[in-house]
């Protein structure tokens, strides 16, 4: 008998399996890809650790959930300044004042604040009501346009008009010139990869892989053997989409091996255009500087494009879509998993939320005190 089987081998899962191994209990963990780690997953590519599931640059405000990540892992001093490119113009995110000198030629703080409360006035907005007014009452329409509504239209598959605002209030606006992306106290990259991360936390427990604890049979067998379940995949997926599917973006990737040191100079670039297909190309070895963990430079590159999709059967459930329509229907889920006593929820999928990572450390904590562990 095991006191927690715990549904997925991602940061939820690993950092809850640590704190109940910690407190003694007894934890299985279930995986149904072929590796640990869900969507934080890097690979060793010859030297370059590849981000398989998209970028991940860790950043917090949170000083516990700091102190507790680097117990497990060393993290680099990695800061993250995407470059955008919209019909080969470059843009320096995220919206600070080289983006508004480039755009407008402004040169002061006063003149960046001004041109923007104009282009605000002009669209009349007052009390932005979804993502399209969000924007333009935050950075003006000439930034809209050019930086954001191609590579959102494109991300989402809906309209700005038909998103929410809290998508785009991700971002910084910056009347300073700083180019970091976010507005975190800590920020890095595991050096020696996230997967390595996720195995010091797993530290001593049990995993099986390729193991989909939906599988009926599977799932009969699995809930006899454990006196609590957490579970961090799709919430309606757990349901049996018996209310109706929830509906989330997938991202498909494209990635290859490049015999040249330096492709773009940087980890990442946006493609904010609406007519190029993908949304950012990714250099991974930039993560780390161009150096592998033994302090190496690689003169190979390794890049990867991102194309978003709308979710279907079979794929990853990258994003979860926190429109309306899907709120609604997400509240009726989780007022039946409130229903199942013996099963915590937890995570991106198990949460149906927008989650970054220290988010979901944090959740995962949170759980486990519930928990008394
Ligand atoms: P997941 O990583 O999705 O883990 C869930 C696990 O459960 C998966 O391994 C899955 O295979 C497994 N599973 C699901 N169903 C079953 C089942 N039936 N049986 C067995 N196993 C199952 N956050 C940041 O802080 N910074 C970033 O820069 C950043 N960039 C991102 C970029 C992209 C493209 C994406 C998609 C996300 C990004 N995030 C970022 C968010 C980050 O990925 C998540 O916050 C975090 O990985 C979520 O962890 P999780 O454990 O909730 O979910
Ligand atoms: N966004 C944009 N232009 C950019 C980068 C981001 O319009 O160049 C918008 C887009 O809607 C995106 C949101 O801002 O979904 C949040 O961006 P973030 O980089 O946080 O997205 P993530 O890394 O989570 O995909």
């Amino acid at each position: 008998m095991y006191d927690y089987l715990i549904v997925g081998s991602g940061l939820f899962g690993a950092v809850f399996a640590q704190r109940a191994k910690a407190a003694g209990k007894n934890v299985l963990v279930v995986e149904k890809r072929d590796h640990i780690g869900g969507n934080i997953f890097t690979k060793d590519e010859d030297g370059i650790a590849v981000h398989q599931y998209g970028a991940h640059i860790f950043h917090t405000n949170d000083r516990k959930v700091w102190d507790y990540i680097t117990r497990f892992a060393e993290f680099n001093r990695y800061t993250n300044s995407p470059v955008a490119n919209f019909h080969g113009e470059l843009f320096s995110l995220p919206f600070n004042m080289y983006t508004f000198h480039k755009m407008w030629g402004v040169v002061t703080p006063k003149e960046a604040a001004e041109k923007i409360k104009e282009q605000r006035e002009a669209a009349g907005i007052t009390e932005p009501k979804n993502l399209e007014e969000q924007a333009i009452s935050l950075v003006g329409t000439d930034i809209y346009e050019k930086l954001i509504k191609g590579y959102t239209q494109k991300q989402w598959g809906r309209a700005c008009k038909d998103l929410p605002a809290f998508i785009i209030k991700r971002l910084p606006v910056r009347l300073t010139f700083d180019n970091n992306y976010f507005n975190a106290l800590y920020q890095g990259i595991p050096t020696e990869g996230y997967t390595k991360l996720i195995e010091n936390l797993l530290e001593g427990i049990e995993v099986r892989l390729d193991t989909d604890y939906l599988d009926p049979a599977t799932k009969q067998e699995l809930d006899a053997m454990a006196e609590k379940v957490v579970y961090t995949g799709c919430i309606d997926a757990y349901f049996g989409q018996r209310l109706g599917a929830l509906e989330y973006r997938t991202l498909r990737f494209e990635t290859e091996r490049l015999e040249v040191a330096n492709y773009q100079g940087n980890a990442v670039v946006n493609y904010t255009d609406a007519e190029t297909p993908y949304t950012r190309i990714i250099e991974h070895k930039w993560f780390t500087f161009g150096k592998t963990p033994e302090g190496e430079e690689t003169s190979h590159t390794i890049i990867s494009r991102e194309y978003p999709a709308e979710w279907k059967q079979g794929d990853e459930p990258y994003y979860p879509v926190n429109d309306e329509k899907n709120s609604a229907l997400y509240a009726e889920y989780k007022a039946l998993a409130d229903e199942e006593k013996k099963v915590i929820f937890g995570g991106r999928l198990g949460q149906y939320k927008y989650y970054d990572m220290d988010a979901v450390i944090a959740e995962a904590l949170l759980a486990a005190e519930k928990e008394g562990i």
